[in-house]
């Protein structure tokens, strides 16, 4: 019997305000973290910052057609955040939408955006995607990982025990879409200001507060004077589809900013859609 291990059960759950990133912040380089940085306001602003409408512009039918031409008909989004991409799928009529994610006050403004755009009652789980087969059931035609998630793991072997679960969950001939920021370039040639297009609200500044091979540690501004941070691992590129490769994914085709052609320097984003056959 495997001892499962709980390592945020002495964190309160809801009603955090403040983040903790204690004395050395650029020491905190924690996969479980991220349940520290999601605090209840920084959570309410999200949506300010994500801005649906100009998210739901800048993608389109993108990662809708990549489902819709592969047959899928059950998606699991592990990364819901505040419910961006599982309303949009359910707006479209896939048939059967989990909405899952390790942050109980992610879920909890998840479910309120579902009931507020269209009256759609998410089916939310709280799960770490380390242990998401304990506490999600069922197998899926695809598993989407969106808005920069995974690059909140900070050990190789947590990646790989996420990927590990993601596969898993996924049938026979299933799809795993997974988005990252381009930190090859942050890496590699600075932070240009372009790179906040795609998924800022026009008053929101996001901006690296600082970067090495270990650590991407990004600044959120609001018009309302108040700043939040998170600590990121910087993903590159080919590391992420070597971990995919590994883990069991068959064929990986990267896009950058929804473009199948691109210069590696240009995109904001790379979105990564792993079959498994
Ligand atoms: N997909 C949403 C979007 O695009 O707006 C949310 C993106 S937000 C940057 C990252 C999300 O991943 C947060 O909701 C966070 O709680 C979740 N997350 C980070 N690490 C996680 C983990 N190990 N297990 C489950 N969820 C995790």
């Amino acid at each position: 019997m495997t001892a499962v291990h709980e390592p945020d059960s002495e964190l309160p759950e809801l009603g955090r305000t403040a983040q903790e990133f204690g004395d050395q912040p650029l020491e905190v380089r924690e996969s479980t973290h991220y349940k520290h940085e999601y605090v209840q306001t920084f959570v309410d602003k999200w949506d300010e910052l994500i801005d649906w409408r100009g998210r739901y512009e800048s993608e389109g039918k993108f990662f809708v057609e990549q489902l819709r031409n592969r047959g899928v008909e059950s998606v699991l989004d592990v990364a819901t955040g505040t419910g961006f991409h599982s309303v949009r799928l359910l707006e479209e009529g896939f048939e059967t939408v989990v909405s899952a994610d390790g942050s109980a006050e992610m879920l909890a403004k998840a479910f309120a955006n579902g009931m507020k755009f269209g009256g759609h009652i998410l089916r939310v789980v709280q799960a770490d995607w380390r242990w998401l087969n304990r506490d999600v059931h069922g197998e899926y035609d695809a598993i989407i990982c969106l808005g920069n998630s995974f690059t909140h793991l900070f050990s190789e072997k947590d990646r790989r025990k996420a990927l590990a679960e993601f596969y898993a969950m996924l049938k026979h001939d299933g799809v795993l879409i997974l988005d990252q920021r381009n930190y090859d370039s942050i890496l590699d040639n600075g932070f240009s200001s372009k790179h906040q297009y795609y998924y800022c609200g026009d008053d929101v500044v996001a901006e690296p507060e600082h970067v090495d091979e270990g650590l991407a540690r990004f600044r959120y501004q609001f018009p309302d004077g108040s700043e939040y941070h998170l600590n990121m691992f910087p993903l590159r590129k080919d590391y992420t589809r070597r971990l995919m490769h590994e883990v069991g994914f068959q064929h990986i085709d990267t896009y950058g900013d929804f473009q199948s052609t691109y210069r590696d320097d240009e995109p904001d984003f790379f979105v990564h859609i792993a079959e498994k056959a």
